[in-house]
């Protein structure tokens, strides 16, 4: 679909108009985008007098907690049958910021049987078929929240996103641009912006609570990354951190304590690609980050079952987290001979 095209939103605002209970469910490890894109639209729906829910796959990080509204999302892998008594419940499923029933993990499950009407509101490029019958997904877009944003205004509801809602939405657009830095060439964003600013946002109090809100423990954990654990891999242009269960558990890890290491490597002269792996119970979590035309989604769904976009991806591998890495020193020197990338 492209931004321009309607008839999605004519479905989008119909469906909204038929429906009384909706469940709005957000990405797995929902970051700042995907809980701003659900409790957007929860404060919005809510307002039109809606029942409304978000159920999030698993737990979502400190540093998003002041959002309006958060205090009611459901965590699934915690409450397994009372998500699942709401989702049979419901009469409508609106999915935020993800394009495939993968990425919202044991999740995916329950909507494999389910026959409850979806739409889907995302920018990542490659939707799934057939993941919602409502698809509105539009990679142009800097975030799934501006496009959030968007479809409100052209569906007509947007007398009924409130400043709260408007404040969830600034901070999705804010974390998936990393500060209008990156994604955010496209006029529209700032007009955007501009609206949500009239409407009375703080800017500067999310700002504050999303970035100036570390605790002790985050900021060492950064500085042991980086000082300690940072290497380069100068033939390849690339530059990696591996976190261990050991060093997290020394840091007093949180979800989302290692959110944005992935970045500070790619601000070293010469290197196109960053890695962070991080070792979780069962798994090692990888996020990517490019640039330079080094397609981070297309490297990661080759080699650790991921996805996301261009220059910003993420996936994940079963091996040790020493075999991961090595195993990635291998990969990335094959991928970029194939690719021509020197
Ligand atoms: P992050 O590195 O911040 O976790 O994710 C970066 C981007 O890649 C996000 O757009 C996210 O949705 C996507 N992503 C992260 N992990 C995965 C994954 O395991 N599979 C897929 N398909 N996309 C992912
Ligand atoms: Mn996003």
């Amino acid at each position: 679909m492209n931004i321009q095209d309607k008839s999605q939103i004519d479905l989008f605002k119909t469906k909204i108009h038929n429906s009384q209970k909706v469940v709005i469910v957000p990405h797995n490890n929902p970051d700042g985008d995907a809980l701003g894109a659900a409790l957007g639209l929860f404060n919005t729906l809510q307002n039109m007098h809606k029942e409304v829910s978000v159920i999030s796959p698993n737990e979502f990080p400190d540093f998003l907690n002041w959002m309006h509204g958060v205090e009611s999302v459901l965590i699934y892998d915690k409450n397994v049958k009372q998500s699942k008594k709401l989702i049979a419940e419901s009469e409508l499923v609106i999915f935020v910021d993800f394009n495939a029933l993968s990425r919202i993990k044991l999740m995916g499950e329950v909507f494999e049987q389910d026959d409850t009407p979806r739409i889907m509101i995302d920018h990542h490029p490659f939707p799934e078929a057939n993941v919602a019958e409502v698809q509105i997904s539009v990679p142009e877009a800097s975030s799934t929240c501006e496009l959030l944003f968007h479809v409100l205004c052209e569906a007509g509801f947007k007398e009924q996103v409130t400043r709260e809602a408007a404040e969830c939405i600034y901070a999705g657009i804010m974390t998936d641009t990393g500060s209008l830095n990156y994604n955010s060439s496209r006029p529209e964003t700032y007009l955007i912006v501009a609206e949500l600013l009239r409407m009375g946002i703080d800017k500067d109090r999310i700002h504050h609570m999303i970035f100036h809100n570390n605790s002790f423990d985050r900021m060492r954990l950064l500085g042991h990354a980086l000082g300690e654990k940072m290497e380069r891999i100068p033939a390849q242009k690339a530059a990696f951190i591996a976190l261990s269960q050991d060093e997290l558990k020394r840091f007093n890890f949180k979800p989302g304590d290692t959110e944005g290491f992935v970045n500070q490597a790619l601000w070293i002269e010469g290197v196109n690609l960053s890695a962070l792996f991080t070792e979780k119970k069962d798994l090692v979590k990888i996020s990517f980050r490019s640039r330079g035309g080094f397609p981070a989604n297309k490297f990661s769904e080759q080699y650790f079952n991921g996805g996301g976009h261009y220059n910003a991806a993420g996936g994940e591998s079963k091996l040790s987290l020493s075999d991961t890495v090595e195993r990635f020193k291998v990969v990335l020197k094959e991928f970029c001979l194939a690719n021509g990338f020197d």
